[in-house]
C-alpha cells in the first residue's frame, strides 16, 4: 500500500501517517523524492479503506499496490533510484561499465585488467574472488588474497570493485574490500542470503537467476530491500532456453521490461548472456540502446590463459573499440558513457 504525501506535506504529517500504518499492522517504508514523500505500508493487512488515510493531513493519494512486490515497485519511487559510488552515479544520465575478468587471479592480472577498463572508459572493476563454479573441481577463487589485489587495483586507477558473495559469512569481508556487492545467478533465491543484505548499507547487484522470470527477480529484489537497503541493481545475465547456439539466451527485452515495472537501476552482462567473445559486442550495443544503466562485461588481457570464462572474456582491444562504439550509442538514446 502506498501513501502519496502532498507537495509540501510537513513532518508531522508525515509522522502522523506513518502512525497510523504502524497501529494498523503495517511495516513502513519511507521514499523521499523530488517532490513528493512517499510511503509504502508492507504488511498481511489489505482489507482497508484508502480513504481512512486520503481524508488525513497532508496526504495527495493512497493506493493498494497489487503488484507481488512493493518496495521494488516503480510507483514507489516513481523518479527512480539512483546510486552514487565513489562519486559515480548509476541509474542517473550516465551508463557506467563494470569491467574486468571473471575470477581475480593473480596480482599482475588484476593491475593490468584496472588499467585497461579504467583507460577505455569503465568507472568499476569486477573480479570474483569468490567463485560459483558448476564444478567442484574447477578454480573456486583466491578468496581474501584476491579481494586484497583487486582492492589495491582499484584504489591505483580510481575505480570501484564490485565481487561475488556466494554466502552470508563473506558478507563481512566482501564489504570490507568491495563497493558493490554481486549475488550471482545462482544465488537469486537464496533468501537467507538476501535477507542478510538487506541489513547492510552496500549497493547489491542482483542477478537474475538462469529459469528465473522478471517477477521473480523483483521479488529477490524485495527480500533485501524488506531489510531497508533500497540500494539495488538488477542484473540481467542471459536465461536457459532451448537454444544452444549460445550459452544462454541474452533477454534485452528485459532491460525495458524492467524499466516500466521498478525504479531500481538495471544492468546488463552480456558476456554471460552469450558466453561467445564475438557476439558479447553487438549485445552490449543493443543493450545500451535498450536502456541499460549499467553495463557488467569480462575482459582478460590473456584470456586464452583465464582460470574461468575465458571464451567470453573481451581482448583489450576489442574492450577499448567497444567503449567507443558504446560512447555513441549512449549519446544517440540522450545519455553518456
Ligand atoms: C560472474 O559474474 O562471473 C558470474 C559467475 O555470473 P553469473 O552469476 O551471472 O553466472
Ligand atoms: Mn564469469
Amino acid at each position: 500500500m502506498l501513501v502519496v504525501m502532498q507537495e509540501g506535506a510537513t513532518e508531522s504529517q508525515v509522522e502522523r501517517v506513518i502512525e497510523k500504518l504502524v497501529i494498523m499492522g503495517f511495516t513502513v517504508h519511507k521514499s523521499t523524492g523530488v517532490t513528493h514523500t512517499v510511503l509504502g505500508g508492507v504488511g498481511p493487512q489489505e482489507d482497508f479503506d484508502p480513504l481512512e488515510f486520503e481524508v488525513l493531513d497532508g496526504v495527495k493519494e493512497c493506493h493498494r499496490i497489487v503488484s507481488p512486490y512493493k518496495l521494488a515497485n516503480k510507483r514507489f519511487k516513481p523518479n527512480g533510484t539512483e546510486i552514487t559510488v565513489r562519486g559515480v552515479r548509476i541509474g542517473g544520465p550516465e551508463v557506467v561499465v563494470m569491467a574486468g575478468p571473471c575470477s581475480i587471479e593473480n596480482r599482475d592480472q588484476i593491475e593490468i585488467s584496472a588499467e585497461i577498463v579504467a583507460k577505455a572508459g569503465a568507472k568499476g572493476i569486477r573480479g570474483g574472488a569468490f567463485k560459483p563454479r558448476s564444478s567442484p573441481y574447477s578454480f573456486q577463487g583466491l578468496g581474501e588474497e584476491g579481494l586484497k589485489m583487486i582492492r589495491t587495483a582499484a584504489d591505483r586507477h580510481g575505480l570501484f570493485v564490485v565481487s561475488e558473495v556466494m554466502d552470508r559469512s563473506q558478507i563481512g569481508l566482501l564489504s570490507e574490500y568491495s563497493e558493490i556487492l554481486q549475488v550471482g545467478a545462482r544465488n537469486m533465491q537464496n533468501f537467507n542470503l538476501l535477507r542478510e543484505l538487506g541489513t547492510i548499507r552496500r549497493p547489491i547487484l542482483l542477478k537474475r537467476g538462469i529459469a528465473a522470470t522478471i517477477e521473480e527477480l523483483l521479488l529477490s529484489a524485495e527480500y533485501i530491500m524488506m531489510g531497508g537497503n533500497y540500494d539495488v541493481i538488477l542484473c540481467e545475465r542471459g536465461i536457459r532456453t532451448f537454444e544452444t547456439a549460445t550459452r544462454n539466451t541474452f533477454d534485452v527485452s528485459a532491460i525495458p521490461v524492467l524499466h516500466g515495472l521498478t525504479h531500481l537501476p538495471v544492468a546488463a552482462d552480456p558476456s554471460h548472456g552469450v558466453g561467445k567473445r564475438n557476439l558479447v559486442a553487438p549485445m552490449a550495443r543493443a543493450a545500451v540502446a535498450a536502456g541499460a544503466d549499467v553495463l557488467l562485461m569480462e575482459m582478460h588481457h590473456d584470456p586464452d590463459r583465464a582460470l574461468s570464462d575465458g571464451a567470453q572474456s573481451l581482448f583489450p582491444e576489442q574492450f577499448a573499440e567497444l567503449m567507443v562504439q558504446l560512447r555513441a550509442i549512449a549519446q544517440a538514446v540522450g545519455r553518456s558513457l
